[in-house]
């Protein structure tokens, strides 16, 4: 017989995950049991301020009291329907965030990854039958050092060798082009090009923000040659550059746009594809669907996480605290470049300041959450933190560093 499991010890957690778990994440050996709003708890009690919020899945913090009151609502009428069936939260839904948004369709989803796939066929579709390009020739220009998620054609258009590695073959009918770089782009659109899809600015790069002018180009180049401007604002998107959308900075409009993470209000996935009727109306029944897309459970999500937007109040936190995060993180010492917009900022540490330890478990130890990849740090907090937190954080990473 088996011997029974003692109910009543503390598991080992780190250790059960080691043993049962794919090992495709290397996490800080912190084990999180409780958080709200800005901080999160570990298991042996101790706080952390989060430097990281999901990478913008908690724009909103841990357990937003209006999210999660909205949800508990939702779960004690209907979760799930599939979409054979209306159900009373998703129009209401799609028109809300197209209301948001300044768009026309919403097309639900649940990752960011599927949100950009979306996008991806539905261009192909579209330049097939509006564009007249030849079936199957379609053409999509994408960005180096971009992310759109972990899917086979994802990946496929992915610079990053670890991301791609072994994973082929790869999904063909893209091109690469420097980010930022209107002549590659313009070089590379050419008569069976569907799109051009890019992240307004890049975030798993490292907050990489475009010159100014570059997307209003991109957009212009669109105009011109037919070509439809996909916008991936799965991380910047939802007020964390301090705008409802990156792109609205530059008073720019993509045709499609992928939604995702803080869609989800740091709850569930919630993602969507948002933009022209006539491009979305490529699609017809049977062609693109989803068993969870648009489920009323995320879709009350999505609706409370709307509302919050609505008000305005986050894209002016992210703004107005922005401002103050860049100007203390730009005085710090061992700091040769801090990017970004709003409070969401790339931190490019100088080389040989963080030989020999590691950073991330540095910042933590001083109780800030916030993780270090390939010499920046990446500092997106929930937009819910208060300039004193701002200041907390900081001080751990200058001490860190210092
Ligand atoms: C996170 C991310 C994705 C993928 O989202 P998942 O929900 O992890 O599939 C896509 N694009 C961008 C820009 C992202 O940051």
């Amino acid at each position: 017989m088996n011997p029974t499991p003692d109910a009543t010890a503390t598991p080992d957690h780190i250790a059960v995950s080691d043993r049962w778990a794919a090992h495709n994440y290397h996490p800080l050996p912190i084990v999180l049991t409780h958080a709200e709003g800005a901080w999160a708890t570990g298991q042996d009690g101790r706080r952390y301020l989060d430097f990281v919020a999901g990478y913008s899945a908690l724009n909103f913090g841990h357990r937003h009291p209006e999210i999660v009151a909205a949800a508990k609502d939702q779960l004690d009428r209907l979760t799930l329907t599939g979409r054979s069936f209306h159900n009373d939260q998703f129009g209401l839904f799609c028109r809300e965030l197209a209301e948001l948004t300044g768009t026309e369709t919403v097309l639900p989803a649940n990752t960011g990854a599927e949100a950009v796939e979306s996008a991806v066929k539905v261009a192909r579709k579209w330049a097939y039958q509006v564009k007249g390009v030849p079936d199957g020739a379609a053409e999509i220009i994408v960005a180096g050092a971009n992310f759109h998620g972990r899917t086979t054609t994802m990946v496929s258009i992915s610079t990053d060798r670890t991301a791609r590695n072994e994973f082929g073959p790869f999904t063909p009918g893209f091109t690469v082009v420097p980010f930022g770089d209107i002549d590659a782009l313009r070089a590379a659109v050419n008569p069976n090009t569907a799109a051009i899809l890019l992240e307004p600015i890049q975030g798993e790069a490292g907050v990489v923000v475009p010159a100014k002018g570059y997307l209003a180009d991109v957009r212009q180049l669109c105009d011109d040659t037919g070509t439809l401007f996909l916008a991936d604002e799965v991380q910047c998107g939802l007020a964390r550059t301090g705008t409802t959308l990156a792109l609205d900075h530059e008073g720019v409009r993509a045709d499609l746009y992928a939604l995702g993470k803080s869609l989800g209000g740091g709850l569930m996935p919630v993602s969507a594809v948002v933009g022209r009727a006539d491009v979305l109306g490529a699609l017809k029944p049977g062609e693109h669907g989803s068993t969870f897309g648009g489920n009323p459970l995320a879709c009350a999500v999505g609706r409370a996480v709307v509302r919050l937007l609505a008000t305005g109040e986050f894209q002016e936190r992210s703004r107005e605290l922005g401002t103050y995060l860049h100007s203390r993180l730009g005085e710090l010492e061992g700091v040769t470049e801090v990017r970004g917009r709003g409070l969401w900022a790339g931190v490019q540490i100088a080389e040989g300041r963080t030989t020999g330890v590691n950073v991330s478990e540095a910042l933590a130890g001083r109780g800030l959450l916030c993780k270090e990849n390939q010499g920046h740090l990446r500092v997106a907090p929930p937009l819910v933190i208060t300039r004193e937190e701002i200041d907390f954080g900081v001080d751990a990473i200058a001490d860190v560093l210092g």
